[in-house]
């Protein structure tokens, strides 16, 4: 089934009874060449370039609740390429062009939004640090403009001027940067994914990972066993629970993030905007809800719910960005599983196990990731050569400390900062 503008008409002028599923409901087989743990954004993306990138079609996902009900259905939904470090930087580099295409690629509305994002300067040191980090942007082949305090003024005339804790001194724009439907991503790669063969598989949750003499054979689900030539563990907040299923103890810690949406307004705030001072970042979503997050729980945790006193937390960062924030109503918070590396960076690498691969440790940034982590992934498990972007990503870095990426100095403990 395509989507196109007279189709939409077709289908509007005649009841909409005309769509059909977006994928297939797939029941699992006994056999298949790769296995995906987890239906969220980046198993299926990776499933998704399995398939189209390297023609890899008897592809099983499993999903142990389902299909996008994890982060990629929970995150704030903000996409950008302003990292620093080599390492990150190439590779959401590539994953900032991916967004770019992927519309037309998967032939799917994602909403993608290229609205902006600025991040805010509050003293000399932060503007320093900010030139930097454009720099660094810009030599990477993206985009960064320095606002002075006047351009922010004119394009977020919200914020507190006046009397604020920490007086704004200008901020960071990367234009190309901005937002997109969560949701869809996981749908548009779910239905590319299905139609070009691959099983989805809801309700289905890996209890085990069946290995002899150092090799995968499958694994162990609660709908029977799978034999598989290669599994892929691609679980975000459960990558330690289910690594040790494979005897792998990962540098990971899981804790909760929260995100807040209030009752719909009308447009006011046009670009994403992240608060220097402390962690608030806030967009305005298509229905018109103010979409805003601040820091982890500070203490590790599977509950996907947070706690009132982070709650609190984040509203005194946006009554001290923005005070007009406090005469919206709060709809609905909710949480996500992070899971937290020592230093910030993901890991998309084979383990010790022959045919076993992981794709884990985005910490709270991973949604801007998906096409990227599913692109570099697909690449290493139909290859078993890593992609050239993604190619520092090695688990082993924790155990040499050699090729750690401390992107934004943080030191050894990422999920304290
Ligand atoms: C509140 C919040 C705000 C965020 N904001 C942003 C943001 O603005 N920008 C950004 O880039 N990132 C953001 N993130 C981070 C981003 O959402 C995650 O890094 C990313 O979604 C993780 O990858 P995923 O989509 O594959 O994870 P998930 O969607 O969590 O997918 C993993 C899947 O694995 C399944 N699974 C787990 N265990 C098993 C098992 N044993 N068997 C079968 N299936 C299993 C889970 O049910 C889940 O569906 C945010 C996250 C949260 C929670």
């Amino acid at each position: 089934m395509g989507f196109s503008g007279w189709r939409v008409l077709k289908e509007g002028l005649s009841g909409n009874r005309g769509w059909d599923a977006h994928w297939r409901d797939a029941a699992p087989k006994d056999a298949y060449d790769v296995v995906i743990i987890g239906a969220g954004g980046h198993g299926l993306a990776t499933a998704y370039y399995l398939a189209k990138n390297h023609g890899i079609t008897n592809v099983a996902v499993l999903e142990k609740g389902y299909l996008g009900g994890g982060n990629v259905g929970r995150n704030t939904t903000i996409v950008r390429a302003n990292y620093m470090m080599p390492g990150n930087s190439e590779f959401y580099s590539h994953s900032l062009k991916l967004w770019e295409g992927m519309e037309a690629d998967l032939n799917y509305n994602v909403m993608h939004s290229q609205r902006g994002q600025i991040v805010l300067f509050h003293s000399d040191g932060q503007r320093d640090a900010g030139v930097r980090r454009g720099n660094a942007m810009i030599n990477q082949g993206d985009d960064a403009e320095l606002l002075s305090r006047a351009d922010v003024r004119r394009m977020l005339p919200y914020l507190d001027y006046h009397n604020a804790r920490f007086p704004i001194y200008g901020g960071l724009l990367q234009q190309r940067a901005g937002t997109a439907r969560h949701d869809a991503v996981a749908w548009g790669y779910a239905r590319g994914a299905s139609d070009r063969g691959v099983d989805l598989i809801q309700n289905c949750e890996v209890t085990g990972i069946d290995i002899e003499a150092g090799t995968v054979k499958g694994v162990q689900t609660t709908r029977g066993a799978i034999k598989a030539k290669k599994v892929a563990i691609i679980v975000a907040g459960r990558s330690g629970q289910v690594a040790a299923m494979a005897g792998m103890r990962l540098p990971i810690e899981s804790h909760v993030l929260q995100a807040f949406v209030t009752e719909g307004l009308k447009p006011c705030i046009n670009h994403v905007v992240s608060f220097g001072m402390g962690h608030f970042y806030i967009s305005q979503s298509d229905k018109g809800g103010l979409v805003f997050g601040g820091d982890l729980d500070f203490y590790a945790s599977y509950a996907a719910r947070g706690n009132l006193p982070m709650a609190e937390h984040v509203m005194e960062a946006g009554m001290t960005l923005m005070p007009m924030i406090g005469k919206a109503k709060v709809l609905r918070s909710w949480g996500g599983i992070m899971d937290m590396t020592p230093d910030g960076s993901p890991i998309i690498d084979k383990t010790g196990t022959d045919g076993l691969y992981i794709d884990c440790g985005w910490c709270y940034g991973g949604f801007k990731a998906v096409p990227g982590s599913g692109y570099s992934m697909a690449h290493l498990v139909a290859t078993d050569t890593h992609h050239e972007p993604a190619a520092r990503y090695r688990l082993d870095r924790f155990r040499t400390g050699r090729g750690l990426m401390d992107e934004e100095g943080t030191g050894a403990q990422h999920n304290l900062h």
